[in-house]
C-alpha cells in the first residue's frame, strides 16, 4: 500500500484518525478518541478526530495543525524532516523516533 510521510516520518496511511474521516466513520472516531486520551491527551474527545494526513489538502486533527515539528518543516521550506540535515541529531523529532522507530525508516526512505 502507498504510504503517505507525515513531516515526522508517521504513515498517515495507517491511521486511524485519517481512516475514520475519509470514511466519516463516527464509531471509529470514537474508538480512536478513547484509545489517544490514554495515549497523548485526556483532552480528546472524537469530534476531534478528523484528519486528511499531515501532508495533505483538507481537514487536520487539532494537535497535528499546532504540531511543533511540522511548524518547523514548514518554517524551514521542507517537505518534510528528511530534507533536514538535523534529521538524526535533532532531539524535536527525536522525541517521536524515540517511540516510533519506524518513522525515522520512513524519513530515510525519501532520501535515498
Ligand atoms: S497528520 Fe493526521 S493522519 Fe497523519 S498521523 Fe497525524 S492525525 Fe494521523
Ligand atoms: S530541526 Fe528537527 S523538527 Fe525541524 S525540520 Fe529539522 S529535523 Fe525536523
Amino acid at each position: 500500500m502507498e504510504k503517505l510521510i507525515s513531516c515526522c516520518g508517521l504513515d498517515c496511511v495507517t491511521c486511524d484518525a485519517r481512516i475514520a474521516t475519509l470514511a466519516d466513520d463516527d464509531v471509529l472516531r470514537a474508538q480512536t478518541a478513547e484509545k489517544w486520551k490514554v495515549q497523548f491527551s485526556p483532552d480528546i474527545v472524537p469530534e476531534m478526530i478528523n484528519c486528511t494526513g499531515c501532508r495533505e489538502a483538507g481537514v487536520k486533527f487539532a494537535h497535528c495543525s499546532q504540531c511543533e515539528i511540522r511548524n518547523c518543516v514548514h518554517s524551514k521550506g521542507y517537505e518534510t524532516c528528511a530534507d533536514c540535515a538535523e534529521l538524526e541529531s535533532c532531539s524535536i523529532v527525536g522525541n517521536v523516533h524515540q517511540f516510533v522507530p519506524e518513522a525515522l525508516g520512513n524519513l530515510k526512505s525519501l532520501i535515498a
